[in-house]
């Protein structure tokens, strides 16, 4: 993980130790004052210039594609569905159990708050997260609702939740995860334990470097795919369905966002409980119940 030498790293694409790298690179950056301002608005100019490079591809990449899948499936048949189906399935169970199974229970064990009133209020910011495929769009619903629904005060909403929707992105790990795995069988490579370890520690550092707009789990999967030595263009073949696949983790990365900050806030003493058991807290005839005195009686 350690880089001895960054340079040789990035030109081997050696992806753990540039991700190590370049989160050092950054913290340095960051406590160096005026100085690493410098080099700060180097590499945002330099991010805004390759991101134009990156536009360029990504109108070309529907051609590129078209041309990669028609490649696969003539060599390799319509066989090819039925994994392709399993993967799908595969992914959304493992969606599935975090949502339903692993948030519910850390909210239980954690924050000792009920898993199904946080369910029910999880509604509207998992309807934007599904149909945004983006948790940064998201984020005004996921803080009024964390705020306003789960009674979170501000101070730790306003700092969990735009946090959480940069860095915590647990289904794009979950995704990054079983595709590497779907392509190495594919092509039929086998994974060594080791190669399992060093997906689960890239794929987690990959998707904390994802950001929150659609489709670039897919993209970070390159480092994922790159770090076991399978190749790029496996991407082509999950690519038919990513887009579903990554509204779904969306939903996932927002409710682990919700989640979290619920727990952070208990543990702060900074939730306020009759809110988080309202069920209809935060709904608009809340806000009018509160807003409207009642008149007083003759
Ligand atoms: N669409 C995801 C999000 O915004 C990121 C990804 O996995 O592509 O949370």
């Amino acid at each position: 993980m350690m880089p001895t030498n960054p340079v040789s790293a990035m030109a081997e694409g050696n992806m753990l130790q540039i991700i190590v790298f370049a989160l050092l690179f950054g913290m340095a950056v960051t406590m160096s004052g005026a100085r690493g301002k410098h080099v700060l608005n180097f590499f945002s100019d330099l991010d805004v210039v390759i991101m134009h490079m990156v536009e360029w591809i990504m109108r070309l990449a529907p051609y590129g594609v078209f041309a990669l899948i028609t490649r696969t499936f003539a060599t390799q048949g319509l066989d090819l569905l039925l994994p392709l189906a399993a993967y799908f399935l595969t992914l959304t169970v493992a969606l599935a159990i975090q949502m339903f199974g692993t948030y519910p229970l850390l909210l239980r064990l954690l924050g000792s708050l009920d898993p199904l009133t946080f369910l029910k209020k999880m509604r509207d910011p998992a309807a934007f997260a599904f149909s945004t495929a983006s948790s940064g769009a998201t984020i005004p619903v996921t803080l009024h609702t964390v705020e306003h629904k789960m009674g979170v005060k501000n101070s730790i909403a306003a700092f969990s939740v735009p946090l959480g929707a940069t860095i915590n992105m647990d289904g794009t790990a979950m995704m990054q995860g079983v595709a590497t795995v779907f392509i190495a069988n594919v092509y039929g490579i086998d994974l060594t334990m080791t190669d399992y370890l060093l997906v689960v520690l890239t794929a987690t550092l990959a998707s904390v470097g994802t950001a929150a707009v659609p489709g670039v789990g897919l993209v970070t999967l390159t480092m994922v795919l790159g770090q076991v030595g399978l190749p790029v263009e496996g991407i082509a073949l999950i690519i038919g369905v990513d887009r579903l696949l990554d509204m779904m983790r969306t939903v996932c990365n927002v409710t682990g966002d919700c989640a979290v900050s619920c727990i952070v806030a208990k543990s702060e003493n900074a939730i306020d409980q009759s809110v988080f058991n309202d069920p209809n807290a935060g709904s608009i005839e809340s806000a009018t119940r509160h807003s409207i005195p009642t008149p007083p009686t003759p």
